[in-house]
């Protein structure tokens, strides 16, 4: 079952400089719309393959694609 992130997090966008920020409060939200976090532990991918992780770690296709949000618990 997927889970909308959304629906238990509030996200805001990360000033960005060179390379993706991770960290536990630190998601991915993919061009497709759809939203992985940073870091991982569970199998996770977007809905078009661009941002696939799992194990602590996540690894983008397409970084351009991907905006670094900050969420916080609702
Ligand atoms: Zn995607």
């Amino acid at each position: 079952m997927k889970i909308d992130l959304r629906s238990i997090y509030r996200f805001h966008p990360i000033d960005q400089s060179d390379a993706l920020p991770s960290g536990g409060d630190v998601y991915y939200e993919c061009e497709c719309g759809d939203i992985v976090s940073s870091v991982s532990f569970v199998k996770a991918a977007c809905k078009c393959g661009n941002v696939a992780g799992g194990q602590g770690s996540v690894t983008t296709q397409s970084p351009e694609k991907v905006k670094p949000l900050r969420g916080k618990l609702r």
